[in-house]
């Protein structure tokens, strides 16, 4: 199979799952099966210059290997067994930025199959409670399925349309923080061989924005929420930055964008003023998928009046 130009700079990043195992012994294993460990990277091009039986510590998410584009580890222990995770930096990035702290009541909104929310739990050190949805029973088996075998405690998985979900109902009274990964055109998503999928049409990004833009207004109306991360695996505007700022203008004053990962090189298109806050990220400046994250905060009332 031809790989695609894009699909050959990105390399492959493997998510080290500390509910099973910690990054020095997953080093160790990987070192006796014959890979050469190089330290932690310096620069993301020393990411794409990687070749043979190499890898690197990423630079800027603790718990990510990286591994040239051509690796595949499905058959290895290592993954086989639950003890680290397949996963693409950029979609590393939701649950690292929203960061919840361990206790924490957490909902994942869109979340089969449960790559993310495997990632949260680790964040959460499986301390807390997380409330996961996703409206596709095959995904949600598939989820359960790979939930176990990351060792995943603490997580009520449910096949429910999350706008259905009552923000008012007592069992959610705590959730502070949520992830937000809804369903896209997943423009951003490099095929590894298969050629790149056609645009989507301008009905199809009018329907997802659609449905981007209730789940968001929802997502907000959770009574306790504190911090929520909305993210998508598109390039589209309309799916990124117009979705987060027409949500923000119907909240008004009560949640902002905050400057997210300052140091990360990709930003937000300028869409509207403060969209450089939000992240992108691209085959091409971040040797990532093609991605876009937006971390918002309840602002505290008074805030303004006492810095
Ligand atoms: N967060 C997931 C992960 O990292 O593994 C990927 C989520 S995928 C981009 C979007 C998911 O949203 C799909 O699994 C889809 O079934 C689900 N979805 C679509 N509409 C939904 C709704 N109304 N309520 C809950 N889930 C929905």
């Amino acid at each position: 199979q031809a790989v695609s130009p894009a699909a050959s700079q990105v390399p492959r990043y493997v998510r080290v799952n500390t509910l099973k195992t910690c990054v020095d012994d997953v080093i160790d294993f990987f070192k006796r099966q014959g890979y050469t460990y190089l330290g932690k990277a310096a620069s993301v091009e020393e990411l794409k210059a990687l070749s043979g039986k190499k890898f690197l510590l990423d630079l800027h998410l603790p718990e990510l290997l990286v591994f040239p584009a051509q690796t595949d580890l499905h058959d290895n222990l290592l993954y086989t067994s639950g003890h680290i995770i397949l996963q693409d930096k950029a979609s590393c990035l939701p649950a690292f930025l929203l960061g919840p702290a361990a206790g924490s009541h957490v909902i994942d909104a869109c979340a089969a199959p449960g790559n993310k929310t495997s990632h949260l739990a680790a964040i959460l050190k499986n301390k807390g409670q997380i409330f996961a949805f996703d409206v596709d029973p095959k995904r949600v088996a598939t989820m359960n399925t790979l939930l176990t075998r990351a060792g995943v405690t603490g997580c009520q998985l449910a096949q429910q349309d999350f706008l259905t979900v009552d923000p008012r109902d007592s069992k959610y009274s705590r959730v502070t923080h949520i992830l937000l990964d809804p369903s896209c055109s997943g423009s951003g998503m490099v095929t590894r061989g298969l050629g790149q999928e056609a645009a989507p049409s301008a009905e199809r990004l009018q329907a997802l924005a659609g449905f981007q833009r209730r789940a968001l207004n929802h997502a907000l109306s959770f009574p306790a929420l504190q911090r929520l991360v909305y993210s998508t695996c598109s390039l589209h505007q309309e799916e990124n930055e117009d979705v987060v700022q027409a949500v923000l203008q119907e909240w008004g004053s009560a949640f902002r964008l905050v400057t997210a990962f300052p140091s990360w090189p990709c930003r937000g298109l300028a869409a509207f003023s403060g969209a450089e806050s939000c992240l992108r990220a691209s085959p091409a400046e971040t040797f990532t998928h093609g991605f876009f994250v937006a971390v918002l905060e309840r602002c505290r009332e008074g805030a303004a009046e006492n810095p």
